[in-house]
């Protein structure tokens, strides 16, 4: 590209090529979409837009794993960093059977923006493994992590690229992540990973926080618009850490949740669920749609749901053009990734049905990994009381500015968080030049 053209502002190039049903599947088509969109709207420079339309880095590995029958398997693992130009990569790592390089790149993507958008020192990554941990066994488990942590170690390090847990990785993982990065050093680098237990160096409320997070931007929606949280109702989709958490938290705060699912079903109950009864029975049993003080309803219904607010807590592309005209819920806060595609994004806006996008709802967890990065690296550790009110200021402030440039220059919240990270990120890019 010549330097010339570098600089022309890009032409937002709407729907990419292929069926509606294969581009809503694919979240990497999605997130450039999504892109497009905001560069277009704020005018980026072509060459800046095309720098982001490539993620950094990416490395796939193979890793091998004895299996408890003593044969072999090898599992294909992905590490993506999108972007370092604000700092190091930093992002989760996802076990799951449907991981693929399309879908942790915008994984990673939607990391960079996420960061931008908190003004937290960091560029966006994202890791997987195509697995299914469910049918594996803790020891498998472990072997597979410390395998995969050992593969993708020549480009993680505290101050390189710092992965954290997602879907299907937990405190443990993360531990094992820890251990094995510091064998492979000789010391031990606690600031290697983040969502680790307390006791290796990791922080108070980190399991909460991305929950936490969901709850405070919601608060802050409620003052803007006006309406009393207490009275709402709420329908959670995912019942991990990010769906129990948002559930315990909103019913702490008195709101009433009437409806929560996880993979294999749902739960309903018009009266309110008793929230901590069903993440004690989430705890015993293999899904909470067995749970016995509701009806059971499939995942696709518990969506459809009529409710307040709707927090997809779950995977990506759950609220599509199939489904969008049916939901009806008045708000949908993100606490997924990439749960509401653009066209269902297009149908939701003409409805008038408000959408708190992923990038700046579910963004507590990231804020506590980076506080538990900040503390590891001080060796100074805070009390839960100052994570949480830290997380707090961090939620609110990036919540206002997200919303100011909605109610300035009349956008969805959605365009208005990446017009604010775009800008963030454009700056950093700006300024650091292109190498050599
Ligand atoms: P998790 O593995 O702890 O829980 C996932 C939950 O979703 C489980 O209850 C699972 O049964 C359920 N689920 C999966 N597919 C489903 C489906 N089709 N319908 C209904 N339920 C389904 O994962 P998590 O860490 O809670 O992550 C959930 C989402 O939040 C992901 O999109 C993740 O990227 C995002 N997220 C997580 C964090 C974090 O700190 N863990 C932070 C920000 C965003």
């Amino acid at each position: 590209m010549s330097l010339k053209t570098m600089d022309r502002p890009v032409k937002w190039k709407g729907a990419l090529n292929g069926s509606q049903d294969a581009r809503e599947a694919n979240a990497w088509h999605q997130a450039m979409e999504q892109l497009d969109r905001a560069a277009q709207k704020i005018r980026l420079e072509q060459y800046i837009l095309e720098r982001l339309r490539h993620a950094k880095r990416t490395l796939t590995v193979s890793v091998p794993v004895k299996m408890d029958d003593g044969t072999l398997r090898v599992f294909e693992g992905y590490r993506v960093q999108h972007n370092l130009d604000r700092g190091p990569a930093k992002g989760g790592i996802r076990f799951h059977p449907q991981v693929s390089m399309e879908e942790v790149k915008a994984l990673a993507f939607w990391m960079t923006m996420k960061c931008a958008v908190m003004n937290l020192p960091y560029g966006g990554a994202k890791g997987g493994v195509i697995c299914n941990p469910k049918e594996m066994s803790i020891g498998e488990i472990e072997r597979l992590t410390r395998r995969y942590t050992a593969e993708i170690s020549i480009i993680i390090g505290p101050d390189k690229d710092i992965p954290a847990p997602d879907v299907n990785t937990n405190e443990q993982i993360m531990g094992w992540v820890m251990d094995t990065y510091s064998m492979t050093i000789g010391y031990s680098a606690p600031g290697v990973v983040t969502g680790k237990p307390v006791d290796i160096g990791g922080s108070l409320g980190r399991r909460e926080a991305t929950g936490r997070g969901v709850f405070y931007i919601t608060q802050e929606l409620a003052n803007v618009k006006g309406f009393d949280l207490r009275e709402s109702s709420v329908v959670v989709q995912g019942f991990g850490n990010v769906g129990m958490n948002v559930a315990r938290i909103f019913a702490q705060h008195g709101c009433r949740v009437v409806g929560a699912a996880d993979v294999m079903g749902g739960i309903y109950n018009p009266e309110g669920l008793d929230v901590e009864a069903l993440a004690e029975w989430s705890n015993k049993h293999d899904t909470i749609s067995r749970f016995p003080k509701g009806r059971k309803i499939s995942t696709q219904e518990l969506l459809e749901l009529p409710c307040d607010i709707l927090i997809p807590a779950a995977m990506e592309n759950q609220i599509t053009h199939y489904n969008a005209h049916r939901i009806r819920a008045k708000y949908i806060v993100e606490g997924a990734n990439g749960p509401t595609t653009t066209e269902a994004d297009r149908i939701l806006a003409k409805r008038e049905i408000l959408v708190v996008p992923d990038i700046l709802a579910n963004a507590g967890g990231v804020t506590v990994s980076y506080f538990e990065w900040v503390q590891d690296i001080q060796s100074f550790f805070w009390d839960e009381k100052d994570v949480n009110a830290r997380l707090k200021d961090h939620m609110v402030r990036s919540f206002r500015d997200v919303h100011d440039i909605h109610t300035r220059e009349k956008v969805d919240l959605r365009l208005a968080a990446f017009m604010l990270a775009l800008r963030r990120l454009a700056q950093a890019v700006r300024i650091r030049g292109l190498f050599p």
